[in-house]
C-alpha cells in the first residue's frame, strides 16, 4: 500500500512538472532565456498609448509591443514618461528599449538605435475650425505656432521664418491653446491629431490640407542593444502572419500601407 502511495506521489509531481513547463513555453515560445524587457512610453499619444481611467495602457504601440514580445519571446514591463525624457533614458541605458510613435530620424539616430519603421506616419498642420488663412506650409509664415518639446514637429516648426513657437509636455495642452486663441496653429503627427478629431475628443479643430512630412516610426533602443535583432525579427514575423494588419484595423479601421524594410 506504502508502496502504491509513493507511486502516486511520484506521478502526480510529474505531471505537475510537466504543466508548469508547458504554461512556460506558452508564455515565452522561442526562447529558454526569456526576459523581461523594460519599455518606456508617453501615454498621452492617442491611440498609440493610451492611460485608461483605471491605469492600464492600451493603443496601437501597446498591443504591437505586446505581440513582438510574444513571438520573440520575452515579456514587456511598460514604464510611463513624458516624451522629451525618453531618448536620454535610452541613452542613460535606465530602460531597454522605447516605444511612443517615436519618429526615425538622423538626428536620434547618432544617439540611439532604431527598429526597423512599423509605422508610416507625418506631420499636418492643425487649426481652429473657423481659421480660413492657414492653407499650407506658406501661409505659416509670422505666426504664432505651437508643438511638443522634443519632437519632429518642433524640429520642423523651427525651419518656418519668423513664427513664435510655444513649446509644451503634450497633446492636450497644444490643442487647448489652439482652442484659447493663444497660437494660430500646431504642428503635430497627423495619425494622432486625425484619430481625435474623428472620434470627438478634438471639437472645433481641423487638419489643413496635405501632409508636411513623411516619417516613419521605429522602436528605440539604446546602441548596441542586444534586442535590436530579435525586434526586428518580431516586426518582420507580424508584418508576414497577418497579426500587423489585424492591429492597424483595430485602430485605424483602413488597410495598413506598405512599409519599407529598413
Ligand atoms: N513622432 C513625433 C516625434 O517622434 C512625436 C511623437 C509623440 O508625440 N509621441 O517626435
Amino acid at each position: 500500500m506504502k508502496l502504491i502511495n509513493f507511486k502516486w506521489q511520484q506521478l502526480i509531481l510529474s505531471l505537475g512538472c510537466l504543466l508548469l513547463i508547458i504554461a512556460c513555453q506558452s508564455l515565452y515560445p522561442n526562447n529558454p532565456d526569456a526576459k523581461s524587457l523594460k519599455v518606456a512610453t508617453d501615454p498621452t499619444f492617442v491611440p498609440f498609448e493610451i492611460q485608461t481611467a483605471s491605469g492600464n495602457l492600451e493603443g496601437f504601440d501597446i498591443d504591437l509591443m505586446n505581440a513582438i514580445a510574444k513571438v520573440a519571446g520575452f515579456a514587456v514591463q511598460f514604464e510611463s514618461l513624458p516624451f522629451d525624457g525618453i531618448i536620454s533614458t535610452l541613452q542613460a541605458k535606465r530602460v531597454d528599449a522605447a516605444i511612443s510613435g517615436i519618429t526615425i530620424t538622423a538626428e536620434r539616430l547618432k544617439t540611439i538605435a532604431f527598429s526597423r519603421p512599423y509605422f508610416k506616419a507625418g506631420l499636418a498642420i492643425a487649426v481652429r475650425e473657423d481659421n480660413q488663412n492657414i492653407k499650407d506650409f506658406n501661409s505659416l509664415k509670422g505666426k504664432k505656432i505651437a508643438v511638443q518639446i522634443g519632437s519632429t514637429g518642433a524640429d520642423f516648426a523651427k525651419t518656418i521664418p519668423n513664427t513664435k513657437i510655444s513649446t509644451f509636455n503634450s497633446g492636450p495642452e497644444f490643442f487647448q491653446d489652439l482652442l484659447n486663441g493663444n497660437v494660430d496653429a500646431v504642428i503635430s503627427d497627423a495619425f494622432a491629431t486625425l484619430y481625435a478629431i474623428k472620434n470627438g475628443k478634438l471639437k472645433g479643430i481641423r487638419v489643413v490640407a496635405d501632409f508636411l512630412t513623411e516619417e516613419y516610426y521605429g522602436i528605440a533602443m539604446p546602441k548596441n542593444s542586444p534586442h535590436l535583432d530579435a525586434i526586428n525579427k518580431g516586426i518582420a514575423s507580424l508584418l508576414s502572419n497577418g497579426n500587423y494588419k489585424q492591429i492597424y484595423q483595430k485602430w485605424f479601421k483602413v488597410e495598413p500601407p506598405q512599409l519599407p524594410d529598413s
